[in-house]
C-alpha cells in the first residue's frame, strides 16, 4: 500500500503535477481497489469507524489531500466533498451491503454456505489425521467451528444499512447526514465548503484547472490558504498578524475577492469578466465557486494578487508541456 500511496504523491503535488480528475482515477482505480479488496469479508456493514476501516480511512485521507492539494489541517468532510469521495467505512460497507444482499435472491447463499461447511469438514479432517499420525488424543475442543458467510446476522445489518433504498441511495444519504453533522458546527465561520453538500459531480469545476489552480480553488474554499489568516492560527513564525496590508480584516481568500480596497480596480475586472454574474456578497462567491468557468476566473484572480507567493514559481511556468498527455486537465 505504501509504494501505490508514494506513487501517488510523485505524480501529484500541490502545485505541480496531474490534474484533480487524474489523480481521483488513479487513488480510486488503484489504491481504493486495493484498500477494499475483499471488503465483504472483512468489513461489518454496521461497524462504521471501527475495525480495518478506521486505519485504512487516514489512507484514504491522506490521498484524497495528494489528489486535491489541500493543508493537512482541511477537515475530512471537506476533503471527501470537494474530491467527490465518499468516506471510506461507507463506501465499504456499500461494498459489503451490494454483495451480500443479492446472495440470497440469486441463490449463491446456499452455494457459499455449502463451501463453508465444506472447509471446515476439509480443515477438521486433515487435524484429526495428523493428531493421529502424532498419536496425541482426539478432543472436541481441536474441532474447528463452522462460520457461515455471509451470517444472518451480516443479512440484517446490510439490510438495516439500507432501509429498503438502492445501495448509492444510501449511501448518498449516509454521506449527506454525516457532512451536514460535521459542517453544521463550522457554520460561524462560514467557509465556502461549508455550502456545498457531497455530489459525486462536485470536482467538475477541477477539470479544467491546472494542478495549482485547483489546490487554490480547494483551500480557498475550505479557510485553509497560505494567507495571513490560516497561517497566523498555524502559528507559523514569520506570521505575526492574522490581518490584511489594507487592515481593515483578516486576510482570507474571501476577504481579498470581497472586500479588500488595495485591490479594488482590478476587482472591478474581475467583476466585468464574470457579468452578468454578480460578485457582492458572500453567497454570490459561494454559487460562483461551484462553476467551472467562473471558478478558474476567480482562482487566477487570486493568484495574480501575489499574496500566494508558493505558486509563483507554478504560475511562471504556466503547466506542463503539451506532450506530458497524464498531466493535462
Ligand atoms: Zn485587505
Amino acid at each position: 500500500m505504501a509504494t501505490q500511496t508514494l506513487a501517488l504523491t510523485r505524480l501529484a503535488a500541490s502545485a505541480w503535477g496531474c490534474s484533480v480528475r487524474r489523480a481521483k482515477e488513479l487513488y480510486t482505480k488503484v489504491i481504493r481497489s486495493v484498500l477494499a479488496y475483499g471488503a465483504s469479508a472483512w468489513h461489518k456493514v454496521a461497524d462504521t469507524k471501527k475495525g480495518p476501516a478506521l486505519s485504512l480511512t487516514t489512507v484514504q485521507n491522506s490521498c484524497l489531500r495528494t489528489v486535491t492539494g489541500a493543508y493537512k489541517a482541511t477537515p475530512q468532510c471537506y476533503l471527501e466533498t470537494e474530491a467527490a469521495v465518499p468516506p471510506l467505512d461507507l463506501y465499504l460497507s456499500a461494498r459489503a451491503a451490494s454483495f451480500e444482499i443479492p446472495t440470497e435472491t440469486t441463490g449463491k447463499l446456499q452455494l457459499l454456505r455449502g463451501a463453508c461447511i465444506k472447509a471446515a469438514e476439509i480443515i477438521n479432517r486433515e487435524r484429526s489425521a495428523r493428531r493421529r499420525r502424532q498419536r496425541r488424543p482426539q478432543g472436541a475442543t481441536s474441532e474447528t467451528p463452522v462460520t457461515l458467510w455471509p451470517s444472518d446476522a451480516q443479512l440484517a445489518s446490510a439490510k438495516q444499512w439500507l432501509g429498503g433504498q438502492t445501495v448509492e441511495k444510501a449511501l448518498k444519504e449516509k454521506w449527506e447526514q454525516r457532512w451536514f453533522h460535521a459542517v453544521t458546527p463550522t457554520r460561524g465561520r462560514r467557509e465556502l465548503a461549508a455550502e456545498s453538500p457531497p455530489d459525486c459531480g462536485a470536482c467538475h469545476r477541477y477539470d479544467d484547472m491546472l494542478k495549482h489552480e485547483a489546490s487554490v480553488l480547494m483551500q480557498a474554499c475550505t479557510g485553509r490558504i497560505g494567507l495571513r489568516s490560516f497561517l497566523f492560527t498555524c502559528r507559523v513564525p514569520d506570521v505575526p498578524t492574522p490581518l490584511c496590508n489594507c487592515g481593515e480584516g483578516r486576510e482570507t481568500a474571501e476577504h481579498l475577492i470581497l472586500y479588500c480596497k488595495d485591490f479594488k480596480e482590478s476587482r472591478e475586472h474581475l467583476a466585468t469578466q464574470l457579468a452578468p454574474n454578480s460578485l457582492r456578497t458572500r453567497r454570490d462567491l459561494a454559487a460562483l465557486t461551484t462553476k467551472k468557468d467562473t471558478a478558474r476566473l476567480i482562482v487566477k484572480w487570486l493568484l495574480r494578487t501575489g499574496r500566494l507567493p508558493l505558486y509563483k514559481r507554478a504560475m511562471e511556468v504556466g503547466g506542463p508541456p503539451e506532450h506530458v498527455n497524464l498531466f493535462r486537465p
